[in-house]
């Protein structure tokens, strides 16, 4: 009897704990993209980096140290939706931060969404939502594979940044307004407005944050990384006369404060403040199947614009990130325990040298200003008697407005091949290609498969044009930096993995963004997302 007993509770409890963990996972995955990160600064900024931040993950987790990007335009929305998608613009859909529709003509934002309204602020207005997303995220997957039993969020200042990585099946997505310096969110979620959320929108502590200034964490003479802190590279905020340290914000209006965050190292303290209620608020981690934050840092992105690669601001941003990392990573293990929550931390793209730093210091480089839709159209009008044949040039990709293609006595073919040949004779383009004749036209890997990977035909323009190393179209600004193009400054990402059956270790191994989330899915024993084109790397990450 007692031996029936004892086999009775052995077999009850076989089943309970059978049912509440099926499949070994960790209890939360948390993934984290710097936005405008390139691969070098783990590396650049090492040496004044702290023990628990970057270091930390660099030394106790595994480096994937040649990751990049392996489509065109390398900018935030496809990156985010690539990442988490293991698929490319020709496919997720997402060919830009904006796209012109080449069938309707019509202007679209990656993340816009016009039958969805904005929550979470006392604003009226339409709000976003994936719906332009084509394909599943691996955050889908695993809703999918844990029968929504799992739980995911995304949250960051950009609504981009929140929204794709969270993909459809998100519980919700929250992003910062700069007008109001609330985190809001959308109607497409099913329930976006919890009241943890409206307790620390009341808190203010984004604004308290800004008000606290932005000086140099340490001596400004010990920012050896740097050009002097004042120098022609470097735009200014609108207030200042010249771009240097300290700055004072507490003077400022409210609104203009809100607006602020984003363009200061304190947006990423915000963020990860954001990412901890959303954690405590929604007992992420908790539940009987793995959870799922997405978070992304996005003030990099704005400091990279501001002032470029070379500026101290840049230098300063990384170390105070590098704190915040360290805080964040602290947070996890008391919250979860160490060894029990997933980390991967990777960029949505890289940035460029400004242009007259670089050819001030006698390395080829330039401001790509003249391949303009007016002077396109000026040229058009005078060869082909025709107005507007070119519909817009945005994403280094030129589209023709059909309609006026089919006014002109020419033909199609000689006027795409003309537009082609003056692109090619403008400073600072390597080649032009039209993506409807790619076989005509002889360009080198791997420019050859990013420009197929990022041509979506809808969405894309089918001129394709790929500046020369060390140019960049910034629509003429001088100061700053920006990305978009092939080049490893722009496609070189950090990709660093951490925490649950995550070995020590690296590999120079290339790997590819799109094989971030086919990991993910190795790594979870859950099904790849539905447009994936990567591989699984986790053979490269076991001894
Ligand atoms: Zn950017």
């Amino acid at each position: 009897m007692r031996k029936l007993v004892s086999f009775l509770v052995f077999a009850f409890i076989a089943l309970f704990s059978c049912r509440t963990r099926q499949v070994d996972r960790p209890k939360i995955v948390v993934g984290i993209v710097i936005d405008q990160m390139r691969w070098d600064y783990l590396y650049r900024y090492n040496s004044r980096f702290g023990n628990d931040g970057f270091r930390r993950l660099l030394k106790d987790g595994f480096e994937c140290r040649n990751t990049f990007i392996n489509y065109l335009p390398s900018y935030t929305g496809p990156g985010h939706a690539c990442i988490y998608t293991g698929s490319v613009p020709s496919m997720n859909g997402i060919a830009g931060n904006e796209w012109t529709d080449n069938v309707t003509g019509i202007d679209h934002y990656c993340v816009d969404d016009s039958t969805v309204k904005i929550t979470g602020d006392h604003q009226d207005g339409t709000s976003m939502s994936p719906a332009n997303l084509l394909t599943t995220t691996i955050t889908d997957e695993l809703r999918l594979a844990t029968n929504f039993k799992s739980r995911v969020y995304g949250v960051a200042l950009k609504d981009r940044a929140s929204i794709l990585p969270a993909g459809h099946l998100a519980n919700a997505a929250y992003w910062y307004n700069d007008k109001t310096g609330n985190f809001v969110s959308s109607t497409y979620y099913k329930n976006p407005t919890p009241n943890w959320l409206a307790e620390f929108n009341r808190r203010r502590e984004g604004d308290e944050l800004v008000k606290q200034g932005w000086d140099l964490l340490y001596d400004k003479e010990s920012y050896t990384q740097s050009t002097a802190d004042d120098n022609s590279y470097e735009g200014a905020f609108d207030w200042e006369a010249k771009p240097v340290f300290p700055r004072r914000f507490d003077t400022l209006s409210v609104r203009t404060r809100n607006g602020l965050i984003k363009s200061i190292p304190a947006g990423n303290t915000f963020s990860i403040k954001m990412a901890k209620a959303c954690i405590e608020g929604e007992q992420l981690g908790r539940g009987d199947e793995t959870d799922f934050i997405t978070l992304s840092l996005s003030s990099t992105d704005y400091v990279g614009h501001r002032f470029g690669p070379n500026s101290i601001e840049m230098e300063d941003t990384y170390l105070r990130l590098d704190r915040d990392i360290a805080d964040f990573l602290k947070y996890l293990d008391h919250r979860f325990g160490r060894n029990h929550y997933l980390v991967f931390l990777t960029a949505d793209h890289g940035g460029a040298h400004n242009p007259h730093f670089l050819t001030d210091n006698k390395v080829p480089a330039g401001l790509q200003t003249e391949a303009t839709t007016a002077k396109l159209n000026a040229s058009a009008r005078e060869v082909f008697g025709v107005d507007s044949l070119v519909m817009v040039n945005e994403n280094y990709q030129v589209s023709l407005n059909e309609s006026a293609v089919s006014k002109a006595t020419f033909d199609r073919e000689t006027i795409r091949a003309s537009i082609v040949e003056w692109l090619r004779n403008m400073d600072g383009i390597s080649y032009v290609i039209d993506m409807e004749h790619l076989d005509r036209t002889p360009v080198p890997e791997p420019i050859r498969t990013m420009a197929v990977n990022g041509y979506n035909r809808n969405r894309s323009g089918s001129i394709l044009i790929i500046p020369s190393p060390g140019w960049f179209d910034n629509g003429g600004k001088p100061t700053g930096t920006t990305h978009g193009t092939w080049n490893p400054y722009d496609t070189h990402i950090p990709l660093l993995w951490y925490g649950w059956h995550i070995q020590k270790g690296n590999t120079s191994e290339k790997v590819y963004m799109t094989d971030i989330a086919p990991t993910l899915a190795d790594l979870l024993s859950i099904q790849m997302p539905n447009g994936c084109i990567g591989a699984s790397k986790l053979n490269l990450m076991k001894k």
